[in-house]
């Protein structure tokens, strides 16, 4: 069985410290194959530190967005029919609410997730290379981690423990209760990764992650390096061995990911429209055999309308799907909601390219969406899936 490596809480990576545990650790667990070598080529990793925070000089005002007359305008069904209590048929709609921009001042904001045991939403300002923890107890906007390796997707599993993909780290970590920090995955057939993007996490503890080159394209959202991966692969990290295999490996560019909540579907995203226009922009979905870690039966679920794409995915507790729609027409930059069988059921509009989003709140039904420079949320009337 694969020993993954631990980082004590405290130590600032990847520091001297670090890399001498690294070497003592990669001695005393010279059988682990992957995550031992892995490991080492983390110790010699840039630290990320390419960002400058944004000035707060100007910031988007907080609060409610312009305009947001109950019923809010910002939701807007596709169901069309005869007068009805809010935009009928569509289930973002809470009555007495609004969209609301929680927080501001991020250059590019990603891979939300919410802890309900501390009542905040962890999320990554990939450029500014850290992790902002908002608490909505008190509105409080805080820096959790920082440098983050360029941070990207972040997720949380069955004991409460933050997985998180890094682009110049080019790994998946996991954050142990006591603050330390374990690679869970960072080479795969003796290669780097390319930059993890997105993780989800099965109840039987496996990790799910993508593996697009956005994070290595550039020294913007992490380290410019060529890849070293022939493909742009999702995996899977095995629960009890730590290895990592290969689950599908025909997308463009795999990007957000999540589970439906009977874990009999797998949806991802590919965003493989950014590399040219003949390329897609959807959700693929496909069977999900947890205890087998494979899928099978891939489908195109949802097409977005070209040139926007979908970057991040989640479902609520009935199995319908919500997606991020950004970097195309104004006019379809928010989340869109679907049934699982794919029928478009409704969009929330937001000002701004929107990259991913969560579920959170007490009752798991408001929706927090990362939108470019802001963090917004949402009440709705239905609850997010327990399996981010
Ligand atoms: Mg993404």
């Amino acid at each position: 069985m694969t020993k993954p490596l631990t980082i004590p809480a405290g130590t600032n990576e990847p520091s001297l410290a670090r890399r001498t545990l690294l070497k003592g650790a990669a001695a005393a667990v010279a059988a682990t194959g992957v995550t031992m070598n892995g490991a080492l080529a983390a110790s010699v990793a840039p630290l990320g530190q390419t960002g400058a925070p944004t000035r707060s000089t100007a910031p988007l005002p907080l609060g409610p967005l312009p305009g947001s007359r109950y019923p809010d305008s910002h939701l807007e069904s596709a169901k069309k029919g005869p007068p009805s209590f809010g935009p009928p048929g569509f289930p973002a709609f809470a009555g007495t609410m609004a969209v609301e921009r929680v927080a501001t001042g991020f250059r590019w904001a990603e891979g939300p997730v919410y802890f309900a045991a501390g009542r905040y939403v962890l999320f990554s300002d990939i450029p500014n290379n850290r992790i902002m923890r908002f608490s909505e107890d008190d509105g409080h906007l805080s820096v959790y981690r920082s440098p983050s390796m360029n941070s990207n997707g972040n997720t949380i599993d069955r004991e409460g423990r933050l997985i998180t993909c890094e682009h110049s780290g080019r790994r998946v970590t996991r954050t142990e209760l006591d603050g330390s920090i374990t690679i869970i995955a960072d080479k795969y057939n003796g290669k780097r990764l390319n930059s993890p993007n997105d993780a989800v996490v099965t109840a039987d503890g496996a990790i799910w992650f993508t593996d697009p080159a956005y994070g290595i394209g550039g020294f913007y959202e992490g380290i410019k390096a060529e890849p070293e991966q022939d493909k742009k692969n999702v995996y899977r990290v095995d629960p009890k061995s730590g290895e990592v295999k290969v689950v599908v490996d025909d997308f463009v560019e795999p990007n957000g990911l999540a589970i439906s909540p009977d874990e009999k579907k797998l949806y991802i995203c590919d965003t493989g429209f950014t590399d040219g226009p003949d390329n897609p922009s959807h959700i693929r979905v496909f069977d999900l055999d947890v205890a087998a870690g494979k899928v099978s039966n891939s489908k195109v679920f949802a097409d977005m309308p070209k040139p926007s794409i979908t970057d991040g995915v989640r479902c609520d507790t009935e199995g319908r799907v919500w997606c991020s729609v950004g970097w195309g027409d104004p006019n379809e930059d928010g989340v869109r909601c679907y049934t699982a069988s794919g029928e478009l059921l409704g969009k929330i509009h937001i000002p701004e390219t929107v990259a991913n989003l969560c579920f959170g709140g007490q009752q798991r039904n408001r929706l927090y969406i990362c939108g470019s420079t802001s963090l917004y949320a949402v009440y709705t009337s239905v609850q997010g899936a327990m399996k981010p």
